[in-house]
């Protein structure tokens, strides 16, 4: 590797976002070595980018995964397996993009912090269940923390023209732009019958099933709240929620003299992908460019908290604070996952999320031991909600 070349590890490298930064890393051989890759089911596919990008070593979930992608790839390439290999891997690289999906993606997100690395941060999950255990492996020297989620990604943006003084004292509020997702308008009435095919079909993103599933019911929405304020040390009373149907803009930082800047592109994960990898330089590939010489509209419209309470949930989880946001989010991914299962309806989910907060044991989140716990108590919370 010449010297001036980044090595990046890219774990979750199957799945929509892995796939979408391959799509960039082609794009950029003279800048950036993938070194590292991980994946939950798909071994020929692991395989495959293992073979195009010279890839050294490779994170799989289980032993019984580690023998068959180890016929697949000889003996040359190393694989490791769990929480522990992802972990390693995200130790090892100058760049690691966390592109897991879940709670799952957790030991590449520590990893790679307490390592002082870049984290290229996709999972939002990792961040929203562990903000305090993250607040302090960030204080690691080196560590940066850039986030790939695209309304996030628009804040930092906005954010470099700020002093940057800790809280953002002359940030009024961000506003945290929402597409609304197929069920925008819908009434509560029809929101009954919305099925698996529905709530898949997402009119501006196409993104994995859970994190489209999330879109329908507003929960990503209520999510990226809970990031945002983890991500920029800002309390949940100054981020807002607005719906803006064209996913243009992808989100705006208001200012106390009433400034207000916002990022825009047409939407395209590849352009914050691009942007993590490439900070401080920007990568000279115009992903989501816009056309002006068109006409293009752009509204605005708020969200509507009744029909969609999973907005409202995810305020509360966070003025709770300690592992609240990790029961929210534990619940959420053991609801939907019944719901891309055909066990439960849509309606299901977000009150299968309500009714665990309602369980919710205090705990101050001191320890990964006892997040570890939080976490398995909220799943074992909405799995009995599902089954009532
Ligand atoms: P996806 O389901 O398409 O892909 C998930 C990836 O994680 C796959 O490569 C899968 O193999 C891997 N994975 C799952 N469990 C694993 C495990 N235990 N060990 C190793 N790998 C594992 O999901 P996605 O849509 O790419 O989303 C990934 C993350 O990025 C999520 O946290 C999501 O919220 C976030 N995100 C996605 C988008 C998007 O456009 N897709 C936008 C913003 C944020
Ligand atoms: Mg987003």
């Amino acid at each position: 590797m010449s010297p001036s070349r980044r090595s990046v590890a890219l774990l979750g490298a199957t799945g929509s976002i892995g796939v979408q930064t391959l799509d960039v890393l082609r794009r950029e051989r003279e800048r950036f070595e993938l070194v590292s890759i991980a994946g939950g089911e798909q071994l020929s596919e692991l395989a495959a980018i293992a073979k195009e990008f010279g890839v050294k070593s490779i994170a799989v979930k289980s032993e019984r995964h580690r023998a068959d992608l180890v016929e697949l790839v000889g003996p040359g390439v190393e694989v490791v397996v769990g929480d522990e290999g992802l972990h390693d891997l995200a130790q090892r690289s100058d760049v690691v993009v966390n592109a897991v999906m879940g709670f799952a993606g957790l030991p590449v997100t520590l990893g790679a912090l307490s390592a002082g690395k870049r984290l290229a941060l996709a999972n939002k999950e990792s961040l929203i269940a562990a903000a305090p255990l993250v607040a302090k492996v960030r204080n690691t020297i080196g560590a940066t923390l850039l986030p790939i989620d695209s309304e996030h990604c628009a804040i930092h943006q906005c954010l470099a023209s700020s002093p940057g003084a800790v809280g953002y004292p002359d940030v009024k509020r961000i506003v945290l732009t929402a597409s609304g997702g197929p069920f925008r308008g819908w009434s509560e009435e029809q929101l009954k019958g919305a099925t698996k095919q529905d709530a898949l079909h997402h009119p501006t993103w196409s993104m994995g099933a859970k994190i489209t599933i999330d879109s329908s019911t507003l929960m990503n929405k209520g999510l990226e709240v809970l990031e945002a304020s983890a991500l920029f040390g800002i309390d949940v009373d100054r981020i807002d929620v607005v719906v803006h149907p064209q996913s243009i803009i992808h989100s705006m930082v208001e200012y106390v003299d009433g400034s207000v800047l916002a990022q825009l592109s047409r939407p395209d994960m590849r352009l914050p992908i691009a942007y993590c990898l490439g900070q401080p330089e920007r990568l000279a590939y115009a992903y989501g460019e816009l056309d002006f010489s068109k006409a293009i509209s752009l509204s605005f419209e708020p969200p509507d908290g009744t029909a969609f309470p999973a907005l409202g949930l995810a305020y509360e989880a966070a003025r709770v604070a300690g592992a609240a946001p990790a029961w929210l989010s534990a619940a959420n991914e053991v609801a939907v996952a019944a719901f891309l299962a055909d066990e439960i309806n849509w309606c299901d989910i977000v009150a299968i999320v309500a009714s665990t907060m309602d369980h919710y044991v205090a705990d101050p989140l001191e320890s990964l031991a006892s997040l570890y716990e939080s976490d398995d108590a909220a799943r074992r919370w909405a799995r009995a909600s599902l089954e009532r």
